[in-house]
Parts: structure tokens; C-alpha cells; sequence
């Protein structure tokens, strides 16, 4: 067996299997290439007295701290953090590297320094889409580039897509994973593909003729996106028969927004369309996908690359990791980056049903899969509803919930301040864009009702909205990522949060 090869198919092992091959991947990795040449884990790894060449089994490798999202983050000691991710290596030591001496001896020492930079020098990069902090870069060389296309094109398989599939890739221009991720992936996979750049770069209007005229099988971007493209062809008469996939990513994809997807979709004309997620993010350099379900049942969950990453599931109050099928925060470690590297990375997402081993009762694959809904530590906020105490709220489980509610098309949640003192009790107001057929008094009783049977709270106000409005409030056009909330709360002094600033989870 060559090393690092596998001998089965990334997705036919079992989990001893993958447990073993894991093991020896991260071991490998961790010596050869982290440890070498990570400043910031070299420093780690010695004040932790961690040795990765005598790493025996995932609990010597538990005793490891987390890389958290703040280590990543620039301190006037570090001013140029992320740069401390990267692998820099030492040229004396490639040097002596068995690999590049018989590379030298069999085709000469230009191919050898050819293949060293093509595994080493950063070509390319993405960054995270922070809106309170600084963008974080990742950089890719071109082995990171190869583990990209190849993380794409397993993506293309487990949507299970045909050969003459028409590809339109609607998500956001712009250095972020999602875009790439897609590009790479479909095209390496030969599949036809047109990447519009989205609303911001083309406009919604030429997206729409786009889709007119190319008649896709796939559709790929953010669902809010997708919702108001597809909603708005709707309104204007327009057929599209041709869709088989829409495929989500860029944020959360709750089973409601998927079912009003798939619904417009089938107004549209295309029938029996699968919406399916996909769970990626900067610091993983890759996305992972589900696979086609019946309608009637709940998603398999995201087919992970066993062999490219290991994805630990842990307590996020006690950082223990947990055994499969415990819904816990989900924790990254690359086993085959070059570039920016992270080494159990905290995501800070958690998921309902934890990672299972088993095989995936869909299409039968046995790769390891992350089950349930993803929802993120960052989108509990804490709002001031009574003079007496703050509140924590669960923005994940208020967006769940306002996709469920029956005649709600999109919406927009906005925290304001009373009377705009920065002083006062905060308000929580819920823009809606419903059906105009839709009887708005039953949908307001509607929000009312879960609100305060799943939150405890009432809304402030509820203020209805054509869906050509919602356009406008949620961007629609403008940016690159839809505003669903917006705080528009007064800065107050010593607070550092501004005006009108839109903390979206940071992707
Ligand atoms: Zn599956």
C-alpha cells in the first residue's frame, strides 16, 4: 500500500477502518509537516510537551488544547496572527527529505523544487466573512487546491448528479469558500457550469435570464438568495422546468426554507427537486454535503472525507470529547493541508445528533457523517427585554421557528432600541413578506403564538411587507450575504458594538 493511499474508496471503509487510517494520517501530518513548520503549533506542541511522532491513540491526542477562533485572531504581540497558521518550510530540511533526494536523482532537481512549491507556496486564498472582527485569511498552495477540487468532486457525487447536469453557481463573488468550493469541484467534474457571481456582481434580474436561458439542472447559493430569485420568477410568470438540485450553503438551511424551496420550485415547474445542504467553512479549506432523501425523511446528514480531515465531536462546556451519535460542538483537525493549517479547531457549531459511523441508509456509503441541525454558539445574543435582567435568545431555534410559520415567505428580524435611547429596554420587531392571498392577521397569531411558546417572549411589532420589499430590506442585489437580522440598537457609551451593524454567525 503507498502511503497515504487508500486502498478502498474514501467512502466504503468501515470504522475501524477509518479510525486506523486517521490515526496515522494525523501522526504523519502532525510530525512531517506541523510541527516542522507551523510557528504556531511548534510553540504549542513544545509548551504542552506534546509529541506528535509518539502519538499512540486519540486520547494521548485529546490531551492537545483547542484552537479557538480568538487564537486566530490579531494581538498587538501578533500583529499578523494568521500567518502563524501557515506552513513555512525549512529549506534544509526538504532538503534531506528522502522524497526529494530520489525526486532529484530520478528526474533532476528542477522537477524536485517544482514539486516542493507546488506542494508549499501559497497561490491562493479564501477568508472568513467576520463582520465584527478582522477577515481571517486561509492560504492554499497547489496541494491545497488539488484537496479542494477533490473534496468538490466528491461533493458531486454524494448529490448524486448526472454527466449532463447544467451547473449555475449563484453564490457570492468573492474570496470565500462557497464560491470556490463549487467552481473547482464542478468543473473538475466536467459538468457544465456558469458562475454568476450572484446577486451583487449580476443583479437579480440578469441571474433570472441566466436561468432562462441555461435551464439548469443545479442551482447553487445561499438560500436566502435562491428564495428570493426563484420567488421572483414566480412573480413574474416565468417557468423553469429543468432544476433537479438546489443546492444550499453559505448559511443555515432550515427544513422550512427548504420546503418553501422546494414548493416554488415545483410552481416553477420542476417536480421532485432535492434541496440539499452542505456544511463547510474557511478553516477547513472544504465542504461536505448530504445526499439525496426521500421527502418524507429527515436528511442522512454530511458525508465527511475521512481521509482528508478528522472531525471530533466534543462537550462544548467540558471540551471532553464524546462518543459517536451525542449531539456536541464539532471540532477540526486537517490531515492533509499545506497553507494555513488548524489542529482542533472549535467551530463553535453544534450539532443535534453528533457524528455516526454507520452506513447511510440513502446511498449506502460508510463514511462518517455529522446528523442533525447545525447551529452556531455565537447566535445566542443577549437582549434587554425588561428593565430587571438580560435575556439570552436563541436566534437559531427564532429562525427555525419563523420558517416554520405557515404564510411566511421571508422575514427579517430587527433589534431596536425604545425611543431610540441607547439607555432603554431593547425591542425585538419581525419584518414579514407574506403571500398576498395570505390573510395577515391569522400569520401575525401565528408568530405571536410560537413566540411565546418556544421563546417565552412577545415580539414587539410585526410590520407586513410585499416580497419586493423584503427584497429591499434583506439587500437583495446589493450584498453579498442577505441581512435576516439587522440590530439596529443605538451604540451606547463604552459599548462596543456599532449602529446598524449586522452580526451574522462568521463564516
Ligand atoms: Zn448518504
Amino acid at each position: 500500500m503507498m502511503p497515504g493511499r487508500l486502498k478502498q474508496k474514501w467512502d466504503a471503509l468501515e470504522e475501524s477502518e477509518i479510525r486506523d487510517l486517521q490515526l496515522r494520517k494525523l501522526r504523519r501530518f502532525l510530525t512531517n509537516h506541523v510541527q516542522p513548520f507551523c510557528g504556531f503549533y511548534k510553540e504549542r506542541f513544545r509548551q504542552t510537551g506534546f509529541a506528535p511522532d509518539r502519538l499512540r491513540d486519540f486520547d494521548d491526542f485529546a490531551k492537545l488544547p483547542f484552537t479557538s477562533k480568538k487564537d486566530l485572531l490579531n494581538t498587538p504581540e501578533h500583529p499578523e496572527r494568521a500567518r502563524e497558521f501557515v506552513l513555512i518550510p525549512d529549506r534544509q530540511r526538504l532538503a534531506r527529505r528522502p522524497s526529494t533526494i530520489l525526486r532529484a536523482i530520478a528526474f533532476g532537481k528542477s522537477a524536485a523544487k517544482a514539486a516542493l512549491e507546488r506542494e508549499y507556496r501559497p497561490v491562493f486564498l479564501t477568508a472568513t466573512t467576520g463582520r465584527s472582527t478582522e477577515p481571517v485569511s486561509f492560504l492554499y498552495t497547489h496541494h491545497d487546491l488539488d484537496n479542494l477540487t477533490l473534496a468538490g468532486r466528491r461533493l458531486v457525487e454524494v448529490f448524486d448528479t448526472e454527466p449532463e447536469y447544467r451547473v449555475m453557481n449563484l453564490f457570492p463573488f468573492a474570496p470565500h469558500l462557497a464560491f470556490w468550493q463549487v467552481h473547482y469541484g464542478s468543473v473538475e467534474s466536467r459538468l457544465f457550469t456558469l458562475s454568476t457571481g450572484g446577486g451583487k456582481v449580476m443583479g437579480t434580474d440578469k441571474n433570472i435570464q441566466l436561468i432562462e436561458k441555461v435551464g439548469p439542472q443545479a442551482l447553487i447559493g445561499m438560500p436566502t438568495f435562491l428564495y428570493h430569485v426563484l420567488q421572483q420568477m414566480l412573480e413574474e410568470n416565468r417557468r423553469c422546468d429543468s432544476l433537479k438540485r438546489l443546492i444550499l450553503g453559505g448559511e443555515k438551511a432550515p427544513a422550512g426554507m427548504r420546503r418553501k424551496l422546494r414548493a416554488i420550485a415545483e410552481e416553477l415547474g420542476s417536480r421532485d427537486v432535492q434541496v440539499l445542504a452542505t456544511y463547510g467553512f474557511t478553516e477547513a479549506k472544504m465542504a461536505f454535503g448530504e445526499c439525496p432523501f426521500p421527502h418524507d425523511s429527515e436528511p442522512a446528514g454530511y458525508h465527511l472525507y475521512p481521509d482528508l480531515a478528522l472531525i471530533e465531536v466534543v462537550d462544548p462546556e467540558t471540551g471532553r470529547v464524546l462518543p459517536p451519535g451525542n449531539p456536541g460542538e464539532i471540532v477540526f483537525t486537517s490531515l492533509d493541508s499545506r497553507g494555513s493549517v488548524v489542529v482542533r479547531y472549535r467551530t463553535g457549531d453544534i450539532i443535534d445528533e453528533g457524528l455516526h459511523y454507520e452506513r447511510c441508509p440513502f446511498c449506502g456509503r460508510s463514511a462518517p457523517r455529522l446528523v442533525g441541525r447545525i447551529s452556531r454558539n455565537s447566535d445566542f445574543r443577549e437582549m434587554h427585554l425588561d428593565k430587571v435582567k438580560g435575556t439570552l435568545i436563541d436566534f437559531n431555534e427564532l429562525e427555525n421557528m419563523l420558517e416554520e410559520v405557515e404564510g411566511v415567505g421571508a422575514w427579517q428580524v430587527e433589534l431596536r432600541k425604545a425611543n431610540d435611547d441607547p439607555m432603554d429596554m431593547d425591542e425585538l420587531l419581525i419584518h414579514v413578506g407574506a403571500a398576498e392571498s395570505a390573510d395577515q392577521e391569522v400569520i401575525r397569531k401565528r408568530i405571536v403564538r410560537v413566540f411565546e411558546e418556544r421563546l417565552e417572549l412577545r415580539p414587539n411589532g410585526i410590520e407586513f411587507h410585499s416580497l419586493g420589499e423584503m427584497r429591499e430590506l434583506h439587500g437583495v442585489g446589493r450584498e453579498l450575504k442577505e441581512k435576516k437580522v439587522v440590530d439596529s440598537r443605538p451604540k451606547a457609551e463604552g459599548n462596543p458594538k456599532t449602529a446598524n451593524q449586522t452580526e451574522e454567525a462568521e463564516r
